[in-house]
């Protein structure tokens, strides 16, 4: 009952007397209804299932069970995850403090207007509505979203537009190596634990081959170098770095269902009602935690000093990698052995924004459409456009994947908006592809404090490796982020959730 009734009207706290006005039985029955009703408002209210984000009616206290821990808490880090906790335990009564070391927040929440429309440099997806926290949260908004059509249109390297059988033909192709990959997990488990996506994927492609008789014609062959363009996509990575055994860890696993939404405004709104009324301190790059003692200690790179029961550390996974922060006493070995077998990965974007369409009369009206590049070396720049069109602004979003990721680090901006626009001029040779009047190349890779997209498990991890970084450690440090989310990793949502995850778990600590 209260989970329908918190879906069904989101956007108002959802009090007990709110629930117990549904309750329909009077006498004794009713008195004990009443107190389980208080303590499954407070269970999920604590869980982050119900009463979160951006409601009215919020009440002063807003959890039920005034036993929650309500001492002080440093976050570390004020992108989704480190918002989402702070947010949570500052409404739970707790004293927060979060320090972030870029002079803004958001992490990689990063929108750029410059274009007359909100495009994002970072996120812009929601993936999967149905229930999705994040979606609820831009409704209790009112933030504008658009359903992202499945349609993608493959046009090739001569302005061709691939035909529906071969495409269907391809991808079902495509299917089958990475079905046949799942089989040879089954089969050949020790094997494949060594084996590189790359590596997994060359032997089912040679052994499907065999088995309809005939290699694959050059068109065919080319469309599949798209689809492997998509996978780098999707793992953030080249493929020779990602697990062939645990890529997709998280397919078996539940996910939120439903089309995905583009998110018109950006994720920065979402972002700055979460800072809202919260202590948060900029420019200040934590260093070291100390949390050998009684209560945890915090330095940063100006020697300054913070001191508080808890600490939840958000930063991202490259910062773990390169041990900015010195953690006394050390990490784990296990989670330290996490860390380096989690990949941190980086795809980039090249916003390109034109006084005319030139694509529409080809692609129709699909939201993105895909390159089909003439070699594999060619594959990973510029292998997806997004039409990031609004009104009079017509703009696309092309995407930097895979091995192009590290090629383009030696070209200037310019280069790179030339390298696609000499690809798009290819894709439409009908058409006067203009300069653009605007464009942004981003840089992900040496973004300060950051330095990735999202993480993926690499050739020797799995994904018990989200779960060892996940795990808290003495009931005084904490860690979130979208890295800590097995289930939900390399999203917005999951670095949402994580937040909401360890606000949980300190609110219930037992000291
Ligand atoms: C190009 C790109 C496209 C993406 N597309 C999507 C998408 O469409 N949909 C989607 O759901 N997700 C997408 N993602 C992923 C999504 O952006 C992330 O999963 C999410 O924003 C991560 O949030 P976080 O809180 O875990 O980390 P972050 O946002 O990285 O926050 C960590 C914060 O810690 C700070 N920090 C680092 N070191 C220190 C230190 N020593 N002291 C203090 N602070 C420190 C950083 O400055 C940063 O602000 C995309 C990401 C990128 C970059």
């Amino acid at each position: 009952m209260a989970l329908s009734l918190w879906n069904s009207s989101y956007k108002e706290y959802l009090s007990l007397e709110k629930c117990i006005s549904y309750v329909v039985v009077r006498g004794l029955v009713r008195v004990t209804i009443c107190e389980i009703l208080k303590s499954v408002l407070d269970f999920l209210t604590v869980r982050g299932r119900i009463n979160f984000g951006i409601m009215s009616k919020v009440p002063r206290d807003t959890f039920l069970n005034t036993e929650h821990f309500k001492g002080s808490v440093i976050v570390i880090g004020a992108g989704c995850s480190g918002l989402s906790a702070a947010f949570q335990l500052k409404r739970a009564g707790c004293q927060v403090k979060v320090l972030e070391a870029r002079s803004e927040i958001g992490g990689r929440v990063k929108d750029d207007k410059s274009s007359g429309i909100c495009i994002s440099q970072g996120p812009q997806i929601i993936t999967g509505c149905i229930n999705n926290p994040v979606y609820i949260i831009c409704r209790q908004l009112g933030l504008p979203l658009r359903i992202l059509r499945p349609k993608c249109n493959l046009i090739d390297q001569t302005g061709e537009l691939i035909s529906e059988p071969i495409d269907q033909k391809v991808e079902l192709y495509f299917n089958l190596m990475l079905e046949s990959t799942e089989e040879l997990k089954e089969s050949e488990k020790h094997i494949v634990s060594k084996l590189s996506l790359k590596d997994c994927l060359s032997v089912r492609k040679d052994d499907l081959e065999m088995q309809i008789f005939r290699e694959l014609t050059e068109v065919e062959g080319k469309l599949l170098q798209f689809h492997m363009a998509n996978l780098e996509y999707a793992c953030g990575a080249p493929l020779e770095r990602v697990s062939a055994l645990h890529w997709n860890q998280n397919e078996s696993m539940l996910q939120f269902d439903g089309e995905h939404a583009w998110m018109e405004s950006g994720f920065a709104p979402i972002i700055d009602k979460f800072a809202e009324g919260l202590d948060i301190q900029l420019g200040c790059e934590v260093t070291e935690i100390d949390y050998s003692g009684d209560r945890v200690q915090v330095k940063d790179r100006d020697g300054n000093e913070f001191i508080a029961d808890k600490v939840i550390v958000t930063v991202p996974l490259t910062v773990l990698k390169k041990e900015t922060i010195r953690f006394l006493p050390e990490l784990s070995d296990a989670k330290k052995s996490s860390i380096s077998n989690l990949g941190a990965g980086i795809i980039e974007k090249v916003m390109l924004a034109f006084n005319v369409n030139f694509w529409k009369e080809k692609v129709g009206e699909a939201d993105f459409f895909g390159r089909i590049p003439d070699t594999e070396k060619d594959r990973g720049l510029a292998c997806l456009f997004y039409d990031v069109s609004f009104k009079e602004t017509h703009a696309l979003v092309a995407l930097v994947v895979g091995d192009a990721v590290d090629g383009v680090k030696t070209l200037s901006d310019p280069e790179i908006v030339e390298c696609c626009l000499e690809k798009l001029r290819n894709m439409f040779p009908d058409e006067k592809v203009p300069e653009p009047h605007r464009y942004f190349v981003t840089h992900w890779n040496s973004e300060t404090h950051i330095e990735m997209t999202y993480s993926y498990v690499g050739v020797n991890g799995s994904g018990v490796d989200f779960d060892n970084l996940a795990e808290s450690v003495d009931e005084k440090l904490y860690f979130a982020g979208e890295a800590t989310n097995r289930r939900l990793s390399q999203t917005v949502t999951g670095a949402f959730i994580s937040g909401l995850r360890e606000a949980r778990k300190i609110l219930t600590s037992k000291t």
